[in-house]
């Protein structure tokens, strides 16, 4: 009898996947320690440049494919692979041990790989750390080649299954076939780690962060993974593999009625109607953006341009996928939010200091206002793709006026700049600033003078508003969307917002909740901005009823006091109202 398990991780990319495990071995890392003799070496020399070449032109043709099915931003992190297999400490160290240890090649350079991936962990540098992930990779190929074994599984899966494993590299996930992988399932990675990212705009469920799958899995398990919780189900009970297929059903089938809105306005039953736009992270997201039937892009994040590289992106890779996301969605339009980095999301080339309280930090707006030779290479990018679309923008982390102010100030010189240089822009490009920190919140009165709209980010508002940390685990139950604290800021920021006349959206993942779409609406939200997976049911949600009873639902929850009591009404009410018999999922 196999035994049941449950693991819970970091959900990575959402979505169920239910089948066979297939258990990506960790490669033994031994070799086996053999004498040769001195006329030896320059066929080891040989058999290692041998190696070298292989292992380059199997990069190259994994970038190749990366850049077919994927673009050429994925592609370009193998970059980094390549270049570990010009590094000429390393091939020296191994061709100077070689000759003076006369051991066979596979033996030393083994040993100098080791040596060097334990210098690279010793490192406190998170992006140099993630590097070392790079040589192992590589490092393995390299002794693949060397042996002469080639790690073909992945591109020969027969069936559909689910990869486990300790991480899944940037080449592995490159050697996979879509439509053979159900899910992925890895005891390291965070949210951001490239492979949560691929996943995601893969559409392949995944969980990240499980520390033990690799002790737990078995390949042939069973196992049922969550990508939308972050749980797997190892060898799941018969009880439990039963509510999960049905449930698996009944997305397959709601995502069917669902798909059938996907041309329709999300307006309620009286004719409000209210913009339904989607969040993304890649243009590679853009596909199913459109697929999911969203009006435009209400969050365009662009700090994943800046991760897995070593360099800053430059003004004309922020123009050309600008512009191509403009141009894909339109005649909608696309929000790009200007670089928010910070808090959980680290990029190691611009050089930016540890500190003690991360998320209270030198980041986002902050960082972007004292490094203008970074900010105007993104403000200058972003006007001149708004000669192509529809594009908005809006700054994250703005705590008052005066960050707004000097952030539109420097908007204000890159224009000028570009006109001088004759360079085409809208003139009149909306901008806007995001609401998610109390201060602003609670000043949306001033600040709606000066911003074309408001964006609210319910990530952080909860998080700072409760002193919450969006990512620990341990107090995650006081993460609550619906705290009377956060509904009351959300008020505010939309009645201000109203009463200068601009417009108020939401891309916090709140707005992509079915059961506080009714509250939001009645509150008088004008735009949602969600994950492209979610807009056919919060369409469905605005779809099924009138103002006057989602405004009824507003008034009725900013009466109760506290987030629980307004999250189970908001869930009676959904069902009232929207699903009737149909369960919440
Ligand atoms: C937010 O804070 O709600 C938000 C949308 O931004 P991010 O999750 O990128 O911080
Ligand atoms: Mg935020």
């Amino acid at each position: 009898m196999k035994k049941h398990f449950v693991l819970k991780g970091i959900p990575a990319a959402p979505g169920l996947a239910i089948g066979k495990a297939f258990v990506l071995g960790s490669e033994e890392l031994e070799v086996e320690k053999r004498k040769i003799s001195e006329t030896l070496i320059p066929k080891e020399i040989t058999r290692f440049e041998e190696a070298l070449i292989k292992t380059r032109e199997e990069i190259l043709d994994i970038q190749k494919k990366i850049t077919k099915e994927m673009g050429i931003r994925h592609a370009q992190i193998f970059n980094a692979h390549l270049l570990v297999l010009e590094d000429r400490t390393l091939i020296e160290g191994v061709i100077t041990r070689l000759k003076k240890e006369k051991l066979c090649i596979e033996f030393i350079f083994l040993e100098v790989l080791k040596k060097y991936i334990k210098t690279f962990s010793h490192i406190d540098d998170p992006y140099l750390r993630e590097r070392l992930s790079d040589i192992e990779d590589v490092g393995k190929r390299i002794l693949r080649n060397l042996r002469g074994i080639r790690r073909e599984v992945l591109s020969q899966l027969k069936e559909k299954l689910i990869i486990v494993a300790y991480d899944i590299s940037p080449s592995d996930t490159a050697s996979m076939h879509k439509e053979k992988v159900m899910g992925f399932i890895t005891d390291i990675g965070g949210k951001t780690s490239h492979t949560a990212i691929m996943a995601k705009a893969l559409e392949i469920p995944a969980v990240v962060g499980l520390e033990e799958a690799l002790a737990r899995v078995k390949t042939g398990d069973t196992l049922i993974v969550d990508g939308t919780k972050g749980e797997v189900l190892i060898n799941p009970d018969r009880a439990s593999l039963t509510k999960y297929r049905q449930k698996s059903a009944k997305i397959i089938r709601s995502e069917k009625v669902l798909f059938k809105l996907r041309d329709l306005p999300a307006a309620t039953k009286d004719g409000r109607e209210v913009q339904l736009a989607a969040n993304i992270e890649l243009p590679e997201e853009l596909p199913s953006v459109i697929a999911h039937g969203a009006r435009g892009i209400g969050l365009y994040r662009t700090e994943y341009f800046y991760m897995n590289r070593t360099d800053t992106p430059s003004e004309d890779e922020h123009f050309a996928a600008y512009k191509k996301v403009c141009q894909q969605v339109k005649p909608h339009s696309v929000v790009i939010r200007t670089l928010d980095l910070g808090g959980d999301k680290f990029l190691s080339q611009l050089d930016i200091p540890q500190e003690m309280n991360p998320y209270l930090g030198w980041r986002a707006i902050r960082f972007c206002l004292a490094r203008p030779d970074i900010f105007k290479v993104q403000l200058r990018a972003i006007l001149r793709a708004s000669a192509y679309g529809n594009i908005k923008m809006m700054y994250p982390m703005i705590s008052g006026i005066e960050e707004l102010e000097q952030a539109n100030q420097m908007l204000k010189e890159v224009k000028e700049e570009l006109k001088k240089r004759k360079i085409a822009f809208d003139e009149n490009i909306e901008v806007g600033a995001m609401i998610e920190i109390p201060s602003a919140a609670l000043t949306c009165d001033i600040l709606a003078k000066q911003a074309n709209f408001f964006s609210i980010g319910t990530n952080d508002l909860i998080q700072y508003s409760i002193a919450v940390d969006r990512v620990n685990e341990k107090i995650a139950y006081l993460y609550e969307p619906a705290h009377p604290a956060v509904l009351r800021l959300i008020k505010n920021i939309i009645d201000a917002g109203h009463r200068e006349q601009i417009w108020v959206g939401m891309c916090g993942e709140m707005a992509s909740e079915p059961a506080f779409a009714l509250l939001l609406l009645g509150l008088g939200l004008d735009e949602f901005s969600v994950s492209p997976a979610a807009v056919p049911a919060i369409k469905r949600v605005i779809r099924s009823v009138t103002m006057k009873q989602a405004e009824s639902v507003a008034l009725e929850s900013l009466t109760l006091t506290t987030g629980k009591e307004v999250e189970e009404f908001s869930k009676t009410k959904l069902k009232e109202l929207v699903l009737g018999n149909e369960e919440i999922r």
